[in-house]
């Protein structure tokens, strides 16, 4: 059954969406192609070139060719102008981008429309980071008649491995710094959700951004994403994915020593105290965990209550989550989609039989959810949870949240510590020696004190442990994107 929307689209023309390969779009080596999901109808949007390790061979020399043409003349301060130049362009047509991701990935307007601010602001921290990159002179700490400076250069061909769940923003975590550094980009979106990243391409094209500089070839990760990783041509991966895919690119990156970065999975712990400001807290903790369907790296998704509010707020969560309209992505009233995929479907309602076999306490879901076709879940709630049970443990991305109580502040941080994972974590507190402390102890790379999943891109996000390493966003990605050199001089 269609959901009565309007499918048209500007980028949605011709039978096939091709590759993106040194300014042209062509086919993939194989000529095979795959059906991009409309996961608000599980009908096929479109069809797209399916890229394999000969167009990655192909990308990555026109990114080398690119690297060591023209374009390593560019000075920073043209490569600045650039990116403002492009911030403009894709603010022209945000609206068209916005809408492809909502029927790309599922992720309803009122979540795709609000990124216009956050692209402008990427693109315009990096712009200005393009014209402040610099080296260190060495002159009083070296003894003798010399000194040494360091001089710092584009790291070369950056792969870029990028997920599903928000391709629209998370591209530019590589597209950004590679321009405002001189670098060249080979990206590989998931299969799962493609389109923005080609559209991107085609903006950024016809913004002025040289042939070569950013190519897309979608494909699937273990042959085009593999081939990406293990590249000798590489000289570094940036990777948003799963934990045990990122294990998978840190091995294949062993090829060449290529350098990486892997922002991974979570089970990310936040930690509601009595004396906290209960009606703040029951809106983030629920949005923590639900916003994006619950697909989202660092959400929330461990809910730590202090046991004498236990059960009042466990409810005012699940009311939260029940009021949450839930529906095809198009829709103007939708605050909800679907999960982006028929996979995450599975997965997701997989861990509802999970949760009645490991005894939890359904407050609120539970059970899929009959619209149109689509892949939809509704925001569900479990109590009763303890943090051995699997619900608690896996990281399920979907809007599912595991409620466990605790007694004491020692007691809460032992449990939100207890996870292989360390990217998000919230504390809801009026106290601010306790607020401070708890974000001190908790073991993860960002914590946000009464409040939850703020992002800004002048401001480092960062995991720890087995969420990865290496920084996006803020002031020291794009030193990520430099290598620094050393230079000696004999002063005699
Ligand atoms: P999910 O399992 O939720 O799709 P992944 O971490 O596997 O999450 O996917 C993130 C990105 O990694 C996607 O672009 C996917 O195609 C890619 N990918 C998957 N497997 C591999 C692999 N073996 N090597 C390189 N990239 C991969």
């Amino acid at each position: 059954m269609n959901a009565p929307f309007d499918y048209a689209h500007p980028f949605l023309t011709g039978d096939v969406k091709k590759l993106f390969i040194g300014g042209e779009w062509v086919d993939a080596s194989s000529g095979e192609t795959f059906d991009c999901i409309d996961p608000s109808r599980g009908l096929a949007a479109i069809k797209v070139s399916r890229g394999g390790p000969e167009d990655i061979d192909r990308a990555v020399a026109a990114a080398r060719a690119a690297f060591e043409g023209e374009w390593s003349k560019w000075t920073p301060f043209d490569r600045q102008a650039l990116m403002l130049k492009a911030a403009e362009a894709i603010d022209r047509r945000f609206e068209d981008l916005a809408r492809l991701e909502t029927i790309d990935m599922g992720a309803p307007l009122a979540r795709t429309g609000l990124f216009r601010r956050w692209i402008q602001q990427t693109f315009r921290y990096y712009a200005s980071q393009a014209m402040n990159t610099r080296g260190d002179i060495f002159s009083n700490s070296v003894p003798g008649n010399f000194m040494a400076y360091s001089h710092k250069a584009p790291v070369g061909v950056v792969g870029a491995i990028i997920p599903w769940n928000g391709p629209m923003i998370t591209q530019l975590w590589s597209i950004c710094p590679t321009l405002a550094t001189g670098c060249t980009l080979v990206l590989k979106p998931a299969e799962e959700a493609p389109l923005s990243t080609l559209m991107m391409a085609e903006i950024l094209h016809e913004a002025g951004v040289p042939a070569g500089v950013i190519n897309v070839v979608p494909g699937p990760g273990p042959t085009a994403g593999a081939a990406l990783a293990g590249h000798m041509d590489v000289n570094k991966i940036n990777f948003t994915g799963s934990t045990v895919t990122g294990r998978k690119i840190i091995e294949a990156s062993a090829s060449n020593m290529k350098r990486v970065a892997v922002e991974l999975g979570g089970k990310s712990p936040d930690i509601v105290f009595a004396d906290a400001d209960l009606d703040a807290a029951a809106t983030g903790a629920a949005m923590a965990c639900f916003t994006n369907t619950g697909q989202v790296c660092f959400a929330g998704t461990r809910l730590f209550v202090e046991r004498s509010i236990y059960d009042d707020f466990v409810e005012r969560v699940a009311e939260v989550g029940r009021k949450l309209k839930v529906g095809p992505a198009l829709s103007e009233e939708s605050q909800l989609g679907p999960l982006a995929s028929q996979a995450q479907l599975d997965r997701v309602t997989s861990y509802f039989q999970v949760a009645r076999e490991d005894g939890a306490r359904l407050v609120t879901g539970g059970e899929p959810l009959d619209i149109g076709g689509g892949f939809f879940v509704p925001p569900t709630v479990y109590a009763g949870v303890t943090n051995d049970m699997r619900i608690a443990r896996e990281e399920i991305f979907g809007p599912v949240l595991a409620a466990i109580p605790f007694d004491t502040e020692e007691e809460a941080l032992a449990l939100a510590n207890d996870t292989i994972y360390g990217l998000g974590g919230g504390v809801w507190s009026r106290d601010v020696g306790r607020v401070h402390r708890v974000a001190h102890a908790i073991r993860t790379g960002m914590v946000w004190t009464n409040c939850y999943g703020v992002t800004d891109p002048a401001v480092t996000f960062i995991g720890t442990r087995q969420s990865g390493y290496g920084v996006k966003g803020g002031p020291y990605a794009v030193d990520e994107f430099l290598a620094a050199k050393t230079v000696w001089m004999n002063l005699a």
